[in-house]
């Protein structure tokens, strides 16, 4: 593996420094070496002041195209509804060498928005680290965030390959583990892995919120029997939330299309009495539960290592 000192970045920008803007800031720092200043760019003035005064960055800026003057590395970590726009006033302030990355959940879109204002000379390598919690803002962030999770990079065929090279490793020297796939490809796959799943979360939690015949109290005072669970992912950013179906649409309806189908199969099996097809489907599930937690990729305590005592807080 590359050492420190070879992935050691001059001037990191953070265009957006909410929960994984300001994590990455936590895991540069707890690593070390990897960076000789970090600067950061975010509309609001309260999270600019908030991310000096925690030490996040050791500047802040309301315009991303002074943040990215002189950066080798630019990360955006804003929602991607706002990416074209950054895109569009950081292109003329990019240097030449620099590494134009990002943490978006949706990647052919991301390619298609900021592609176009990427100059000659600056390698374009979209990225996705496929961590994170129900939590936003710059003082949710955290060093372990990215510890043993996957981080998808998708580069683009323009990107140099040494430059792949150095963000893979930079994003080892950040905890994580890398794999390089095409952004179409993230997009299928993140649509079934993380997509549906909290467009499943918003809508039980809204049909459980509108049941008229329920009353709040007992939804919530009732909630550990299973609603609980969604309630967390539900919980996430609406913003961010948005713009990841309305950039992942074509890959997410047809999950959907296939979860629909499914769902009827198991409304038929429960409407005919088929509990053999019931018990089944439910075994294959089951398993799957195990295979995830012999990956790594959760933790088997009962409460899903939600408790204060847990290091790893569990994936958004
Ligand atoms: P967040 O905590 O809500 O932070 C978003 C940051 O972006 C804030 O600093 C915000 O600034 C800034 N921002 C908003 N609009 C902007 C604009 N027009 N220009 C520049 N900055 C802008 O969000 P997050 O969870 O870190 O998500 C950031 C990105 O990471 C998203 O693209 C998301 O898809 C991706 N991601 C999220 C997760 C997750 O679990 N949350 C996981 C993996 C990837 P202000 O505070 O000033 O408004």
């Amino acid at each position: 593996m590359t050492g420190a000192a070879e992935v050691r970045f001059r001037r990191v920008a953070l265009i957006g420094i909410g929960l994984i803007g300001s994590s990455i800031s936590h895991a540069i720092r707890r690593h070390g070496g990897l960076a000789e200043t970090i600067v950061g760019s975010s509309p609001t003035a309260s999270t600019r002041d908030k991310a000096v005064e925690i030490g996040l960055v050791d500047a802040a800026f309301a315009d991303p195209a002074v943040a990215v003057a002189g950066a080798d590395l630019v990360i955006l970590c804003a929602p991607v509804g706002a990416y074209a726009r950054i895109a569009k006033s950081i292109g003329p302030a990019l240097s030449p060498g620099a590494i134009l990355t990002d943490v978006g959940s949706v990647k052919a879109a991301v390619v298609a928005d900021v592609g176009p204002y990427v100059p000659a000379g600056v390698d374009f390598i979209p990225g996705h680290p496929i961590a994170g919690t129900e939590q936003s803002g710059p003082e949710s962030g955290f060093a372990s965030l990215f510890d043993g999770r996957w981080c998808i990079l998708t580069p683009t065929a323009t990107a140099r390959a040494e430059a792949v090279e150095r963000l893979v490793q930079f994003w080892k020297a950040l905890g994580s583990n890398v794999e390089l796939m095409t952004a179409e490809h993230h997009d299928r796959v993140l649509a079934i892995t993380s997509h549906l799943p909290h467009l499943i979360a918003f809508n039980i939690v809204n049909t459980a919120a509108h049941l008229e015949r329920v009353t709040d109290s007992e939804v919530i005072k009732f909630s550990a029997g299973g609603f609980r669970d969604f309630t967390r992912i539900a919980a996430s950013d609406p913003t961010m939330w948005r713009d990841v179906f309305l950039n992942n649409k074509a890959a997410v309806l047809e999950m959907l299309g296939r979860f629909t189908e499914d769902l009827f199969h198991l409304q038929r099996a429960i409407r005919y009495d088929d509990g053999e097809e019931l018990f089944q489907l439910f075994g294959e599930a089951r398993e799957i539960r195990r295979g995830i937690i012999m990956a790594g990729q959760d933790t088997p305590a009962p409460d899903f290592g939600r408790s204060p005592q847990t290091k790893k807080p569990p994936q958004g």
